[in-house]
């Protein structure tokens, strides 16, 4: 492909600094995935590119690019800043980690579809005071797709029973049924009301997700889980995670 301008809308969630007073950042667009762009000159003072690649900035950007590799941004029309996001310490490592997390489920200019939706579906409700754990756990269960790993979550994996009481196990992928409780060693031995929550953030569409209101120990358990579903299928380690645990207030 040859080198073009080309003007994608997307969100810029990483920033650190390049040749003398440039800068790379990371953005994330639906079309053409995660794009690394040079910003130069965006670290001497008054630079206009530097206000409109702060984290979480969202807008149109005009690049030019070949579609691989570094891409230089041009200039940019409208941007919006998220501000409540980017002063608050804690929505803003919720949010960092979100973002990292659907990084590493792609590689650079790969389309990233219904998973930009759901950034932007996170961006908005962390930015709007939505709980901010509730937001993290509805993406981390959706991204196990993006990462190969699909939990079954409609049926018993051992029955295909879609009613009753349930719990979890990592070994067999996916839900299991009371009628098996005694046998499958490797459930996690949850409340039939955390699964159910699993079930829900994991199965239903994020526009017919409202506002999921659960007490701190259900929320602890699920959180748990989850973080046990990552580490013993896709083991990322990432350093937004570590940080994110650190500040965590419960
Ligand atoms: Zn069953």
């Amino acid at each position: 492909m040859a080198r073009e301008l080309k003007e994608v809308q997307g969100i810029i969630f990483k920033r650190q600094k390049y040749k003398e007073a440039d800068l790379l950042a990371k953005i994330m667009t639906k079309e053409d995935g995660i794009i690394t762009l040079i910003v130069k000159g965006a670290l001497r003072p008054k630079s206009q590119l530097s206000a409109a690649t702060l984290n979480f900035s969202m807008g149109t950007y005009v690049i030019y690019t070949n579609g691989h590799g570094l891409s230089n941004l041009r200039t940019y029309k409208e941007v919006k800043q998220f501000d409540g996001l980017y002063r608050d310490l804690t929505k803003n490592a919720y949010t960092s980690f979100i973002f990292d997390l659907i990084d590493h489920a792609f590689v650079e200019y790969q389309p990233l579809g219904k998973y930009y939706d759901l950034a932007v579906f996170a961006l908005k409700k962390i930015d709007a005071g939505v709980d901010n754990e509730m937001i993290t756990q509805i993406v981390q269960m959706k991204m196990l797709s993006a990462f190969g790993v699909e939990p079954e979550l409609r049926h018993c994996v051992i029955c295909g029973k879609e009613k009753g009481t349930f719990d979890y196990s990592i070994k067999l992928g996916g839900i299991i049924c009371s009628d098996h409780f005694a046998v499958v060693n490797s459930r996690l031995h949850l409340m039939p009301k955390q699964t159910a929550v699993l079930r829900t953030i994991g199965l239903l569409p994020i526009n017919r997700l409202g506002n999921i209101e659960l007490n701190a120990e259900t929320k602890k358990a699920t959180r748990k889980a989850i973080d046990r579903i990552y580490r013993e299928t896709i083991d990322l380690n990432l350093k937004t995670k570590k940080f994110l645990d650190e500040i965590k207030l419960f």
